[in-house]
């Protein structure tokens, strides 16, 4: 391996993953329709308490899989925002 393939190993292990990464596309639910697919502001899809999280409420108003999204969550106990609304290990805790 050249020093250059390592340095770019290294510099995608040390990315922070994108959201559509996090999202389960083996389990084939349309992920690759996802809204947020590509979505570069990672904070706002896991708001703090005391945060709002219109930005990515918002993006999920207009994404085709909306529905599907907020059951996955619910169902297998997902935390930030899915659907549109806030989750807290699968828990709506935000709508
Ligand atoms: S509903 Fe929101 S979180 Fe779910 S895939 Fe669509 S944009 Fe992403």
């Amino acid at each position: 391996m050249t020093v250059d393939a390592e340095l770019s190993r290294t510099e995608l292990a040390d990315a922070e993953p994108t959201l559509v990464e996090l999202l389960p596309l083996s389990d084939s639910n349309g992920w690759h329709r996802a809204a947020c697919r590509g979505d570069p502001n990672h904070e706002a899809w896991f708001p703090y308490p005391s945060q709002d999280f219109d930005y990515a409420r918002q993006i999920c108003a207009g994404c085709p899989i909306r529905t599907a999204c907020g059951e996955f969550a619910s169902g297998t106990g997902q935390s930030g925002v899915w659907g549109g609304h806030e989750f807290d290990r699968g828990r709506l805790i935000r709508e």
